[in-house]
C-alpha cells in the first residue's frame, strides 16, 4: 500500500538504493529534468514521473536510463526536488527557488514508498543525498551538495541534513506500519453540534482520530504552528494551547476528544453508530 507514489510507477525489479537530488533550477520540472530523474517533486509537492522507468536503471550499458549521479546510476533510483537554482553553499544563499518544506516532506514519503516496494533498507549507503555519495559510496561528485541544505534550518550541515532525512523516511515507514491502513481502520463519524464534519475519523486504541485542520476550523480554533509531535493553537476562549499530533501519511491527526476538550467542548460517543458528536459544554454546576 503506497503512500504517494502510484503503484504502476514502481515496476518490479531489484534496486540497490535511492539517491536524492535537487535540479539546481526553478520550481517546476523541465523536459530536461524529466530525462534525468525517475521521480520529480515540484515546490507544491506535486509528484511528476520522469521519462525513464525505474527498471531502466537495472543496467546502464544500453544508454537507456536516468543519468542522475556520476558513476552511480546502475541500480539506483533518482528522486529530485525542483529547486535551488542559483543557490550557493557557502556563504549560504538559497536563491530564487529555495527548497520548500512541502518538497522535503514529500520526498520522505516518496522514499518510504520506494524503500517498501524495493525492500531497500534506510541507511547512508542505500538512501542518500547526491552530496553524500562521495562520503558513503566513495564515488567523488565534484562539489555536489544536493539536496542537503534546508533554508528553514540553515544551521544544519550537509551530513546532518542527510541523517535528518533518513529519520524522516524511517518515521514515514513506521507511521504506516503502526497505524492501521485506511481499509483496516474502524471509521468514526464526526459531528459538530449534530452536523457531519465530513472527515475521515477513525478509532485508534479507543481514541477517535481526525484530521486536525477541518476540526480546528469547525471549532473556531486557530492553528499557529505544528511540529513533529504537537499542534499549537489558539482556542475559542483565546488561550494558547497544544495537543498531541500524529502525522499519518502527510495529514496531521489529533484525538478529537482531547482537541475538543481543549476548545471548551464536550464529546458524546455513540458506540452503536460509531459516532462522536462534539457539543457545546453545558452550564457548570
Ligand atoms: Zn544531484
Amino acid at each position: 500500500m503506497s503512500r504517494i507514489v502510484p503503484e504502476k510507477w514502481m515496476p518490479a525489479c531489484q534496486m540497490k538504493g535511492i539517491i536524492t537530488h535537487w535540479n539546481a533550477g526553478a520550481h517546476k520540472a523541465s523536459e530536461l529534468d524529466k530525462e534525468h530523474y525517475h521521480l520529480l517533486i515540484e515546490d507544491d509537492g506535486r509528484l511528476i514521473r520522469g521519462d525513464h522507468e525505474i527498471s531502466d536503471n537495472l543496467n546502464t550499458g544500453d544508454g537507456d536510463y536516468a543519468a542522475h549521479t556520476r558513476g552511480c546510476n546502475t541500480g539506483y533510483i533518482g528522486v529530485s526536488l525542483m529547486c535551488m537554482g542559483n543557490a550557493v553553499q557557502s556563504p549560504a544563499y538559497y536563491g530564487k527557488w529555495p527548497m520548500t518544506k512541502k518538497q522535503w516532506e514529500t520526498m520522505a514519503l516518496v522514499c518510504a514508498d520506494l524503500c517498501e516496494r524495493y525492500q531497500i533498507p534506510v541507511s547512508p549507503t542505500t538512501v542518500l543525498g547526491h552530496g553524500e555519495v562521495g562520503k558513503y559510496l566513495g564515488i567523488p561528485q565534484r562539489g555536489k551538495w544536493d539536496p542537503l541544505a534546508l533554508p528553514w534550518r540553515p544551521e544544519l550541515g550537509m551530513y546532518a541534513v542527510g541523517e535528518l532525512f533518513r529519520d524522516e523516511v524511517r518515521k514515514a515507514l513506521s507511521d504506516t506500519n503502526t497505524l492501521p491502513t485506511k481499509d483496516e481502520r474502524t471509521p468514526v463519524n464526526i459531528l459538530v453540534n449534530g452536523v457531519d464534519l465530513g472527515v475521515d475519523g477513525y478509532l485508534l486504541d479507543a481514541n477517535t482520530l481526525a484530521p486536525v485542520r477541518p476540526l480546528a476550523k469547525a471549532l473556531d480554533a486557530v492553528i499557529t504552528n505544528v511540529d513533529e509531535y504537537k499542534v499549537y493553537f489558539v482556542s475559542p476562549d483565546n488561550q494558547r494551547r497544544e495537543a498531541l499530533y500524529l502525522n499519518h501519511a502527510g495529514v496531521g491527526h489529533v484525538s478529537v476528544r482531547d482537541f475538543a476538550t481543549k476548545c471548551g467542548k464536550d464529546v458524546q460517543w455513540d458506540a452503536k453508530s460509531h459516532t462522536l458528536n462534539v457539543v457545546s459544554r453545558g452550564p457548570a454546576f
